[in-house]
């Protein structure tokens, strides 16, 4: 069992991997303290390409994934691109 635990970037690398993960979404804590957080409220919820940085709405700055700063509780979820996902469907039924 690995002891090491993941980093924001490595999952994203891993996502990019398999294929059919075309996006992420930032996702807060979500709690009191979160709420008051000037960096990573505002980047609550938003979306962005697997390959594009999130464009902070009120700085402009861009962040490839958490943390934001230092005591960054912000993790990522995938969004799945239907699109890829049919692709890696076809090249699977097209295997020989
Ligand atoms: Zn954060």
């Amino acid at each position: 069992m690995s002891t090491k635990q993941k980093t924001q970037a490595e999952i994203v690398k891993d996502w990019k991997a398999k294929g059919v993960i075309g996006g992420k979404r930032w996702n807060t804590a979500n709690d009191p303290i979160v709420r008051k957080c000037e960096i990573c409220w505002p980047l609550n919820g938003m979306e962005a390409k697997i390959d594009e940085p999130f464009v902070h709405p009120v700085t402009g700055e861009k962040y490839d994934h958490p943390p934001a700063h230092d005591g960054c509780r912000c993790c990522l979820t995938p969004i799945m691109d239907m699109d890829l996902v049919s692709k890696q469907f076809w090249d699977i039924l097209n295997k020989d």
